[in-house]
């Protein structure tokens, strides 16, 4: 048993009360290298963000949940070492499937953990939320539920069309389950190709998704006013990006996110936490492109995983200063 306060590592209970308060999100990259991990930690570090290095299934089939475990301490460790004296780092479970996942998880040091029973009936999924709450709880673990459900794919996730969340049953759920923040569908996707093109409408010759369904999340904040809200399915899916990959040979169609003025004004609202994945896989890929497509003769990983991790703080402090902004919110910096 490794418990996440002997890791220094933090739940997300205090930082998302204060994100709520504050009209602020706390971003949630998900990471599954140790190149994303520094990257994290450079941007966290830099702009005095607290943040959530999440974990999916797939990544740890990947790279092993004790790896990922221990990349995490490192993570507290190096922001310090970086000179941030109390990072606020939490290390969270994205997507557990099952209550043995979640226990898994939480006896060996994640500090937070998602429990999606989105796909069960209702009732189904309060009893699974709820057994998980319980068990979490006693570590002092903070625990994230969803209700609706998201379109697209990711990782081990996937279906195919998407159902809002029902703002009369929020109540319900959340009192029932015990859940310390709770995931809804308003229209964001999973993946990099969140919408197809004729879902869009042409503006100015660039696509433009129908918008997040704001008067559902209005809806739900009346319900459970200062609640914590969570978004996944939030990359944006930059254009300078996706034309980088193409550019240099690869071959990304139709790639769609969510507008960044949009994560913006749920920012202010009581979403105070936004999960971004793809964002980071397209500027990691855009950098190794360019770099071997440049550097043909270069073979060292060192030499194209450098601007790769580059790249990625780039986008992470974007993120965290001009759409989430959460900069400069650390409890103690
Ligand atoms: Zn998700």
């Amino acid at each position: 048993m490794v418990n996440y306060k002997d890791l220094g590592l933090v739940n997300t209970r205090e930082m998302f009360k204060r994100a709520v308060a504050g009209g602020y999100a706390i971003p949630a990259f998900n990471f599954n290298t140790m190149e994303q991990m520094q990257a994290i930690v450079m941007a966290a570090v830099e702009t005095k963000s607290p943040v959530i290095m999440q974990v999916s299934k797939g990544a740890r089939n990947y790279a092993n949940g004790t790896i990922l475990r221990n990349l995490a301490k490192g993570a507290v460790e190096y922001a310090k070492e970086l000179g941030c004296e109390h990072p606020e780092i939490v290390l969270h479970l994205d997507h557990g499937d099952s209550f043995e996942l979640c226990k898994e998880c939480i006896d060996n040091g994640f500090s937070s953990v998602m429990i999606d029973g989105s796909s069960l009936p209702y009732e189904e999924n309060i009893a699974l939320t709820k057994k998980v709450v319980d068990y979490a709880h006693q570590f002092d673990v903070t625990v994230e539920a969803e209700l609706g459900v998201l379109a697209g794919v990711e990782d081990e996730v996937s279906s195919a069309e998407s159902h809002y969340t029902k703002p009369e049953e929020v109540i319900d759920f959340s009192t029932r389950s015990g859940c310390d923040s709770l995931a809804i569908s308003i229209g964001t996707s999973h993946g990099a190709h969140k919408f197809t093109p004729e879902q869009c409408t042409l503006v100015n010759g660039v696509l433009v998704p129908p918008p997040l369904a704001f008067d559902i999340l209005h809806e739900i904040e009346k319900k459970l006013p200062g609640f914590p809200i969570v978004l996944h399915g939030s990359s944006s899916v930059p254009m300078d990006e996706v034309n980088t990959i193409n550019k240099y040979g690869g071959h990304l169609e139709a790639a769609i996110g969510i507008p960044e003025e949009q994560l913006r004004e749920a920012s202010k609202s009581a979403v105070c936490k936004i999960n971004i994945d793809s964002d980071s896989r397209l500027a990691m890929t855009a950098a190794i492109r360019k770099h071997l497509a440049e550097h043909p003769g270069d073979f060292d990983p060192r030499q194209y995983l450098k601007p790769a991790r580059e790249n990625m703080k780039k986008m992470y402090i974007h993120k965290i200063v001009n759409v989430l902004g959460s900069d400069g919110k650390l409890a103690q910096c």
